[in-house]
């Protein structure tokens, strides 16, 4: 079964297991959003060969990578953020190709962000310590002597979405490399080709065979074999509340360690002293940066009444003045659509916000021409009950709801079954506070939209996901903590 070169980075579509790159029984098709041409034929990982890929990784655990100090672990992540950096002309283009997103946004944030995780993680890697704890002693008889170790938690499944594919996977892999943890790795269908050039950089750095495997293929296939194996300690995912509810389930009957990163709706609230100016910017780049395909997009916005007709005709002349078109070229701020099962995701949202009554400000249809776009939509008037306030969309398409009061606002801001983050745009330092502290999300912002760094914590509340990952928290969720106890 022949998988395809890309000729973009020198690349091939076939298998990582265990330090070869190999192919697969079958293959799935990669398709180009912007035009819906065949871009890549992707070799179909099946159970065995995440079996295979387990087994490399466990062996690696026991073996080289197992027997890597810390600060030989924190040197290859260096060595690697160098590599990702080195390339990052080519990174840039398969991203674009294979999701459809503007050229240079991937130089904006997924590739300094990559390379900031791995250097963030190298600098962790020889510093993950224990404590030494005083006891009562041994049953009255004698004393102890107690300390803690932080060790690997083993081989660990790391299932990663299509939006943002290179750095979720570096979210993933930075602290668990770190932490001394071997990965199987299940890239996204729509999306790839970034990661699978990462395998060649893991490969160059010189990370033992074994200790990152990559392994593309279907999610019910290959990320269902990941999740099942028994021999999997933990699985990583980023993706859907419904894919991870499954995910959560189905580990359960191994005992697997699980984080979930999952969806949001998150609220941008501008108070009635915001910057307004500053706020729109904001607004703007929290609705239509990756097309809105992004898990923290601020996609309701809580606007004070007294600032609401003009933050509503703002946003959609902002909505108007993106540039929709070819990723590729420089003028365009926003591309295409992943797929064309999401185009019509969204196009059935955008029905969906005209149908229950909300004021249709700007876009609302697809351009005539091939590819999978979607204009950039604003809606005014929504209500916060209806299937535009609640349901995750997941593309360029915002929805204003007013508001009279901060309660109000918090009221509104929590009445989601999400809780990934939140935007507050204030100048008055009291209220930022205040509002931050009853905002129920894993990350509040004051004043700027996803202000995220590999050194903070990410994660979300309620059906936004469980467990957090990046910073020392990242550190924690790749770690078990084992308590050796001498009787002296
Ligand atoms: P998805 O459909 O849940 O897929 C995510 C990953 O899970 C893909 O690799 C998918 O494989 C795999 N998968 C599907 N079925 C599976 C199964 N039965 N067992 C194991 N793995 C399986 O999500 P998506 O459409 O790619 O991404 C969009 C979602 O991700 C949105 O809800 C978004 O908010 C969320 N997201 C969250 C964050 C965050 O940090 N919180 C970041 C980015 C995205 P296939 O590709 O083959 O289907
Ligand atoms: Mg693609």
């Amino acid at each position: 079964m022949t998988t395809t070169t890309i000729p973009q980075a020198d690349l091939t579509t076939n298998l990582l297991i265990d330090g070869e790159w190999v192919e697969a029984a079958e293959t799935f098709d990669d398709l180009n959003p912007a035009d819906g041409s065949l871009l890549a034929r992707v070799a179909a990982g099946s159970a065995a060969d995440v079996d295979r890929a387990v087994r490399a990784a466990r062996a690696a655990l026991d073996g080289a990578w197992g027997a890597t100090p810390g600060v030989a672990r924190g040197a290859l992540l260096n060595k690697l953020a160098d590599l990702v950096e080195r390339d990052a002309a080519i990174i840039a283009r398969l991203e674009a190709l294979d999701i459809g997103k503007p050229v240079a946004q991937p130089g904006m944030l997924d590739i300094p962000n990559t390379v900031a995780t791995f250097r963030h993680f190298a600098g962790w890697a020889d510093k993950i310590q224990g404590a030494t704890i005083p006891t009562a002693g041994y049953l009255g008889m004698a004393a102890t002597h107690s300390y803690t170790v932080r060790e690997p938690v083993g081989v660990i499944g790391a299932i990663i979405p299509w939006n943002t594919p290179l750095m979720i996977a570096a979210w993933k892999l930075g602290p668990a490399l770190a932490a001394g943890n071997t990965l199987v790795v299940k890239p996204a269908e729509d999306a790839p080709l970034s990661i699978l050039h990462l395998g060649t950089l893991i490969e160059e750095a010189g990370f033992p065979a074994g200790t990152v495997n990559i392994v593309p293929g279907l999610g019910p296939v290959a990320g269902q074999a990941l999740v099942e194996h028994a021999d999997v300690d933990k699985i990583s995912f980023t993706g859907s509340p419904e894919i991870g509810r499954h995910i959560q389930k189905t580990a359960a009957d191994t005992f697997k360690r699980v984080t979930l990163e999952l969806g949001g709706k998150s609220p941008q609230i501008v108070l009635e002293d915001a910057n307004v100016e500053a706020a729109i910017n904001g607004i703007a780049m929290g609705l239509f940066f990756n097309q809105g395909e992004v898990c923290a997009a601020g996609t309701r916005i809580l606007v004070h009444r007294s600032l609401y007709e003009t933050v509503v005709e703002a946003l959609g002349q902002a909505a108007d003045a993106q540039v929709l078109g070819d990723p590729f070229d420089e003028a365009t701020t926003l591309g295409a659509l992943v797929s064309a099962k999401q185009q019509e995701r969204v196009l059935g949202y955008i029905e969906k916000g005209k149908a229950e009554g909300a004021r249709l400000v700007a876009g609302g249809t697809s351009p005539d021409q091939p590819g999978f776009f979607v204009r950039p939509t604003i809606f005014a008037d929504v209500d916060n009950s209806s299937t535009i306030a609640r349901e995750e969309i997941f593309g360029p398409v915002g929805a204003v709801i007013p508001f009279d009061t901060v309660e109000e606002a918090i009221q509104i801001a929590n009445d989601t079954r999400y809780g990934l983050a939140a935007t507050i745009w204030t100048q008055d330092v009291s209220l930022a506070h205040t509002v931050a502290a009853k905002v129920r999300a894993g990350a509040v912002w004051v004043n700027g939209w996803a202000a995220i760094d590999p050194a903070l914590p990410w994660g979300g509340m309620k059906a936004s996901g469980i467990g957090r990952e990046l910073g020392w928290s990242g550190i924690l969720a790749n770690t078990e903590e084992k308590v050796v106890t001498i009787v002296l």
